[in-house]
């Protein structure tokens, strides 16, 4: 079976990465009407009920040309400077351009440590659904000012698709210079062939993209399929196109050339996946019969209905759900501490501010974050894949 193309306005959340050239101009600065015509693009998907999130390069790029830097490579602490400079600018343009929509623009500035690092993983994914429940836009880029060689991801092709998986979007789409996937680099072999479908990043795809990334070649074909493989394998489509032309969103959706890369699964089922896959969970939660009969119908598990804690484990760790029969029923992410999680079990929701001193999330194990693993679940999945 041929993998589908959907159009762009049948995704739920969209993350858009934006290329530093698309938005910086080396001599003029910021491409002011550029950026107007991508935010009355971005207005246009909102208002029909998708969430949009904005990766956007150009810190460094605009820093560079407000401080009228000489072209040529820069020493780390230069371009850190740079982008200290250039972000201001370039958030306060985002913000001010998306406000012409009565868009509000919210930014968030990550460093590798944020998207790898299950505790901060969290609260920024926390951050990210804030934003997108109150309506506004995330506007994301890299830290630059305070990531270092050893500790950034250096391009946002693969922090685009990290904010992609994060946030649990369907859809990541790289706007820069190229319009897609060649077979081979178009500029040095005439018989490059446009690939306009990906059903899947085999070692083939892989090797066109060229050899590994450098410091030279950020943000090339290689970190593009790197962000591929990190945001298809968790459930997400991915799409590399041209942002050259001024609504570069609506060009797509009338049909400009762009390569699609097949998504494995839905966010949520490669979620539910990875966390079924958890080898050795970090602590046990047992449930009353109330709780076992929601979790059964699809509700997340309250506080209210956990009869015993056990283990040592915290927040975002993997933990078994055993049910009445004294069997693992489920496995999820714990919403709390193990600390936290004895202080609260038993006791409702509404009590939980009292008990900790401050007002956590509802649920000790959200249900997008849990997974059926008994044996009835098992046997479900079994007739599915028959
Ligand atoms: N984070 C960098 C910036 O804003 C851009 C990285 C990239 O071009 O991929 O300048």
């Amino acid at each position: 079976m041929t993998a589908q193309r959907k159009a762009l306005g049948s995704h739920r959340r969209i993350v858009i990465k934006i290329g530093s050239a698309l938005l910086v101009d080396r001599q003029t600065g910021l491409k002011t009407r550029w950026l107007e015509a991508m935010c009355s693009d971005i207005a246009r998907l909102k208002a029909g009920g998708i969430d949009v999130l904005v990766v956007s390069s150009g810190a460094i790029a605009l820093g560079r040309s407000v401080l009228k830097l000489p072209s040529g490579a820069l020493k780390l602490e230069e371009s850190q400077a740079a982008a200290a400079v250039g972000q201001i600018a370039l958030a306060r343009a985002w913000s001010e351009s998306l406000s012409h929509h009565d868009i509000v623009a919210g930014q968030i500035l990550l460093t590798l440590g944020d998207t790898e690092e299950r505790r901060r993983y969290l609260n920024a994914r926390e951050t990210l659904n804030q934003l997108m429940k109150m309506g506004s836009v995330p506007i994301i880029n890299e830290n630059d000012t305070v990531a270092t060689t050893e500790i950034r991801y250096g391009d946002n092709d693969r922090l685009a698709a990290r904010v992609a998986t994060m946030a649990g979007a369907d859809l990541l789409v790289l706007l820069s210079d190229i319009d897609g996937l060649y077979t081979a680099p178009p500029h040095i072999d005439p018989e490059a062939q446009f690939l306009e479908v990906i059903p899947a990043i085999t070692p083939e795809i892989e090797a066109m993209a060229g050899g590994a990334a450098s410091e030279l070649s950020r943000g090339g074909m290689r970190t593009k399929i790197d962000a591929g493989k990190i945001a298809t394998s968790a459930g997400c489509a991915m799409i590399i196109a041209s942002g050259k032309p001024d609504h570069p969103i609506r060009a797509i959706e009338e049909g400009a050339r762009s390569s699609w890369f097949a998504p494995s699964g839905t966010p949520v089922t490669a979620r539910k996946t990875w966390i079924a896959g958890q080898l050795a969970p970090a602590g046990e939660l047992l449930i009353d019969a109330g709780a076992e009969q929601a979790l059964t119908s699809g509700k997340s598990l309250l506080p209210a209905g956990i009869r015993e804690v056990r283990g040592a484990f915290e927040r975002g760790d993997t933990v078994s759900v055993i049910g009445t029969a004294g069997q693992e029923i489920a496995r999820g992410l714990a919403g709390y501490d193990a600390e936290e999680a004895r202080l609260i079990a038993g006791r409702k929701t509404g009590d939980i501010e009292a008990l900790l001193g401050y007002s956590g999330r509802a649920a000790m194990i959200h249900r997008d974050d849990l997974v059926m693993t008994g044996p009835k679940a098992q046997e479900a999945r079994e007739a599915l894949s028959a």
